[in-house]
């Protein structure tokens, strides 16, 4: 509506409506963006129109095609959408609500999967090579550490992880089967081999332990200790939290087991808690390791 319409309408001039819409301070629309508004809509429909015609469009997505291959011939370019990218996976991967997402997405498929006998052995084939390359490189090693103790701290993701658990703790036979490749795992000597001697410099801290019956010291109970980054195994309470050093538990709770596989790090309360229902905790813990330790 223009002023001449409000005019005509209260039946009075336009340089009277003109100094009551300033008075109360109502803008007036500039010519120039009513002209504006004009001219987009008339190409809008001009656009409209020649959409219409099969050979615009061609000639449209042709020079659109061209244009963006130039563009991805541009170093810069690439580069730029390559950060935008990897930027944005990182901010989705912040949000919990998305990795909580991912993590059940994960674990529905790969059920689904595990059903397939042949995928079973791809993926059993899959694990006894990654595990020989498992922790030999120091940097990778620090990494997960690293990045395992923030998200930790992050009290948010701990209570996810914790609801993530108790979810995953109705699917016994899920835990049950992730033992069972786990057994299987170590049973192959070659694999056992890999994490002894000159290999197992990294899973063993650096430090000597006879490859499988290592003694339960401190110098065992330590390098657990840091493998877990030196927050419990279970609920990532930091050390200094528990009061003291974490309990180093015997996940099948034969104290003679003293085997990194079978011993995690627990703050007081979680070495409590896994004095009840033992079968579920020791299924439970020895997927969780694989899960932390091999699948990652
Ligand atoms: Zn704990």
């Amino acid at each position: 509506m223009s002023t001449a319409d409000i005019a005509a309408l209260t039946e009075c001039s336009r340089p009277t409506v003109n100094s009551w819409l300033r008075k109360h301070d109502i803008k007036l629309r500039s010519k120039r963006g009513v002209w504006n508004a004009a001219r987009r809509e008339r190409n809008r429909v001009a656009l409209d129109e020649r959409r219409k015609d099969p050979e615009f469009n061609r000639k449209v997505s042709e020079a659109a095609s061209k244009k963006m291959t130039e563009r991805w011939d541009d170093p810069e370019f690439v580069e730029h959408v390559k950060r935008l990218g990897s930027e944005r996976m990182k901010k989705k991967w912040e949000d919990p609500e998305f990795y909580e997402h991912m993590c059940k997405e994960n674990s529905r498929t790969l059920k689904e999967k595990w059903k397939n006998p042949e995928f079973r052995e791809k993926q059993r084939k899959m694990l006894s090579e990654r595990s020989k390359e498992w922790w030999k490189d120091p940097e990778y090693r620090e990494r997960v550490t690293e990045r395992s103790k923030k998200l930790w701290e992050d009290d948010e993701y701990r209570e996810m992880m914790s609801k993530k658990a108790k979810e995953q703790w109705a699917d016994l036979e899920y835990y049950q089967y992730m033992t069972d490749v786990v057994n299987e795992h170590w049973a192959d000597p070659e694999n056992r081999e890999s994490v002894s001697g000159e290999n197992s410099v990294h899973w063993r801290g650096g430090k000597s332990f006879e490859p499988y019956t290592p003694d339960f010291n401190f110098e065992f109970k330590e390098y657990i200790r840091n493998r877990e980054g030196r927050c419990c195994f279970l609920c990532g309470k930091a050390a200094d939290e528990n009061g003291t050093r974490l309990d180093v538990h015997h996940i099948d709770y034969d104290k003679e087991n003293t085997t990194e596989e079978n011993c995690v790090a627990l703050c007081k309360k979680c070495h409590t808690d896994t004095n009840h229902t033992r079968k579920k905790w020791k299924v439970y813990l020895n997927a969780r390791l694989a899960e932390t330790y091999i699948l990652t």
